[in-house]
């Protein structure tokens, strides 16, 4: 256990430099520059004259990997790089090299076992991925299996085989809970396309017992909708009802989490696609992604309506976009409105660009 003299000198609880490897823990503080080497690899260059090579390589979705998948990338590392990899936080490997010939078989081996080098510069960077059904109880579509019909269509952007005008990240949430990342310039939000009917007679085994309880009990089927949507209300015979009010939901699932007797039209789960988030403070700023389509079925396993609309998206950008115009700047160009009417998707409440701004980066504290 550390002391508090020794956490205020950083001394973390896990030997952390140990696991660090060697050319890391060298030049803490000495990297100078860098040098790109196409799609997938660059070349980091420390005034110690040490040299780092990272190759890039497409992860799973969601970062799913087999223990034994794992293994190869370690024996990977090990045989051909720097006897270290990373993940990084949009769920990439990439793995170190310390000279070009050593990151060049690298990115030979990931390949024979199935997975693809790219990802840096004017590419497909990622496609981040929510976890879904494998540890969350709010799913409403499996976002992983969606991400990874994503990445099997969107390959050549990835690889660099197919040139972007800009980066590009594309985030998978299943749910409106966003956990997937609603900063990215394409999102996927999955939503239950509808608000939530109830069973009539039943939804009373998810309610209190009387209504004389409501000035101090809020059913839970009622606290846990994030935007306030269910009303309840003492009825004429002492019990308790609900009201949902339609114009309020988002479809994301949560009552229906805790209450059997919320009924869904499954016909109607689907996806909303959200253009022009990023994080980067170039062109306009960093901005919050902003519906175009509210609503397209999410069919498994081929997701075909999604994946039309993504690839709809990318290629008007491409088309006309100038160098180094992510989705966001491009948008802010020509107008969000032409990406409607290339899109054929009639403006709606459901997807009206508001005046909002969401500019909110390091710029505004600069001087003027
Ligand atoms: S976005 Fe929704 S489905 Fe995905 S992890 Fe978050 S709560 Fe779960
Ligand atoms: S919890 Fe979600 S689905 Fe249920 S009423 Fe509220 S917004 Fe609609």
């Amino acid at each position: 256990m550390s002391t508090p003299s020794q956490r205020l000198k950083k001394t973390l609880p896990v030997p952390y430099t140990e696991h660090l490897p060697d050319i890391v823990r060298r030049n803490v503080g000495r990297w100078i520059d860098r040098r790109f080497h196409g799609a997938g690899i660059v070349e980091h260059i420390s005034d110690t004259g040490d040299r780092l090579f990272t190759v890039k390589v497409g992860g799973t979705p969601n970062v799913r990997f087999s223990t034994e998948t794992l293994r190869k990338f370690a024996d990977i590392a090990d045989r051909d790089g720097a006897h270290s990899l990373r993940f990084t936080r949009s769920g990439q490997v990439e793995i170190f090299a310390t000279d070009l010939e050593g990151a060049l078989r690298v990115k030979a081996e990931v390949e024979k076992i199935g997975f693809y080098v790219g990802g840096w510069g004017n590419t497909l960077w990622s496609i981040g991925s929510c976890t879904a059904y494998l540890t969350c109880t709010t799913a409403v579509i499996d976002a992983p299996s969606l991400t990874k019909v994503l990445y099997d269509h969107l390959v050549p952007y990835f690889t660099g085989e197919v040139a972007l005008p800009s980066k590009l990240r594309i985030n998978v949430g299943g749910c409106p809970t966003g956990c997937g990342g609603l900063v990215a310039d394409i999102v996927l939000v999955g939503h239950y396309g509808a608000a939530p009917g109830f069973d009539p007679e039943r939804i009373r085994l998810c309610l209190p017992t009387r209504a004389d309880v409501l000035d101090t009990v809020v059913p839970e089927v009622q606290m846990v909708c994030p935007v306030n949507a269910i009303r309840s209300f003492a009825k004429a015979d002492g019990s308790v009802g609900i009201e949902i009010l339609e114009k309020k939901c988002i479809g994301c699932g949560r009552c229906k989490d805790v209450c059997d007797h919320i009924t869904w039209d499954p016909e109607k789960t689907g996806v909303a696609v959200l253009v022009g988030g990023k994080s980067s403070n170039t062109g306009v700023g960093p901005t919050l992604a902003r519906v175009v389509v509210p609503w397209i079925p999410a069919r498994p396993p081929e997701f075909r309506e999604a994946v039309a609309v993504v690839r709809k998206i990318i290629d008007v950008w491409r088309a006309d976009a100038k160098p180094g115009e992510r989705v966001a700047d491009y948008l802010a160009r020509v107008g969000i409105e032409s990406l409607f009417d290339a899109l054929h998707v009639p403006m709606t409440r459901w997807n009206r660009p508001t005046d909002l701004d969401t500019g909110f980066g390091v710029r505004q504290f600069l001087p003027r």
